[in-house]
């Protein structure tokens, strides 16, 4: 136990999509991975987080004198540490990005190192599947694309599917709708539906139009509003019966704190909210305010912590990171009969894949 972090090295894989993507409120045609490996004893741990290639200078200017020299086991210290380097850049943001993709490398290292699955380390039991909901649905796919889309979820075994809404920031409610509609009849009634409006629509647009989503029998409205907005959020939580989802910009523990009296399932992303370290203190949050959590996106990095999760609802298999993560990494947990299983290699058992250089920028 005496091991110390001997070298951190980074990376930058970008990823196009096929045709340009969009949500309610953004349109995208690339996906960038930064990764980080740390190195102790001849093993190495892996991290990430999906973000902008300015992450890597956070990463390497400010985190890597942090963590190089220490023992990878203390990650509790260190992951404090490195939110203490950072106290004049501001913790949020990029610079939470950072930290969560070291604060997971720490722990597939600490794994590997004692030659345990992460899972494991984690509090898991060794039988542990987490289920996963189909993701994706995007406002630019075609009626054909998004049949195409939520069949393969269906083939998969998902139990919920969701999808885009609140198309050019809350501009077409009439195509929204009828998305739903359409979606709602394709999944048949065993299946729950599930809308993002990623922040697209105004309160009382949110709450007209979850009303109609109530009848469509949408069982959770992501973002009805802007998650910086919680008398927002309140207000449509009030007024419809779906559940009201929010949490993917939760950075730390008080933003998880802030959201909790106004949704009714707690959002967490390990990539963004500090790692395994954030992502475990956000959902002891949720906890002791009566809510399940459910992960958002990086699946192949959510089935570990999340299958030590005890009340955990669901992972998010988010169809850009369901396509990229294996072109990324080798080793990425599959998703059977609707679940995901972490494994039992040691560590979370995926390593940077060798076809990544062609993706690689830095
Ligand atoms: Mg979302």
């Amino acid at each position: 136990m005496s091991a110390r972090v001997e070298r951190l090295e980074t990376g930058v894989f970008t990823f196009p999509t096929a045709v340009p993507e969009a949500d309610g409120t953004l349109t995208w045609d690339a996906t960038t991975a930064v990764t980080v490996q740390l190195t102790a004893d001849g093993v190495t741990g892996l991290g990430w987080t999906y973000t902008s290639p300015a992450t890597r200078a956070v990463i390497e200017d400010h985190l890597s004198a942090v963590v190089v020299g220490q023992d990878p086991h203390a990650i509790a210290d260190l992951h404090e540490w490195m939110r203490r380097a950072c106290r004049n850049l501001g913790t949020k943001g990029l610079v939470a990005q950072a930290i969560s993709a070291v604060d997971i490398a720490l722990w597939d290292l600490s794994s590997r190192l004692l030659q345990v699955p992460l899972a494991r380390l984690l509090g898991a039991a060794p039988d542990a599947v987490v289920p996963v909901y189909g993701s994706g649905g995007f406002t630019t796919l075609t009626d054909d694309e998004l049949r195409a889309q939520v069949d393969g979820w269906l083939a998969a075994g998902c139990r919920a599917v969701k999808i885009k809404v609140g198309e050019s920031w809350g501009a077409n409610p009439s195509r929204d709708l009828a998305r739903a509609g359409q979606v709602r009849e394709m999944v048949g009634p065993g299946v729950e539906l599930m809308v993002d409006a990623n922040g697209g629509y105004g309160r009382g647009q949110a709450r007209r139009l979850g009303a109609a989503y109530d009848e469509l029998g949408v069982v959770w409205f992501e973002e009805p509003v802007s998650s910086d907005d919680l008398e927002g959020l309140a207000a449509v939580r009030s007024a419809v019966r779906c559940d009201v989802a929010a949490g993917e910009y939760a950075w730390d523990v008080y933003d998880a704190r802030a959201l909790c009296p106004v949704v009714d399932c707690l959002q967490l992303d390990a990539t963004r909210c500090g790692g395994y370290t954030g992502f475990r203190a956000g959902a002891e949050v949720a906890a002791a305010h009566g809510l399940a959590v459910s992960a958002h996106c990086a699946p192949s990095l959510h089935a570990f912590v999340a299958a030590a999760t005890p009340h955990l609802r669901h992972i998010e298999w988010f169809a850009d990171h369901a396509r990229l993560e294996p072109l990324l990494v080798d080793g990425a947990p599959g998703v059977a009969d609707g679940q995901l299983l972490p494994g039992e290699a040691a560590g979370h058992g995926m390593t940077l894949a060798a076809g990544a250089k062609q993706y690689r920028r830095r």
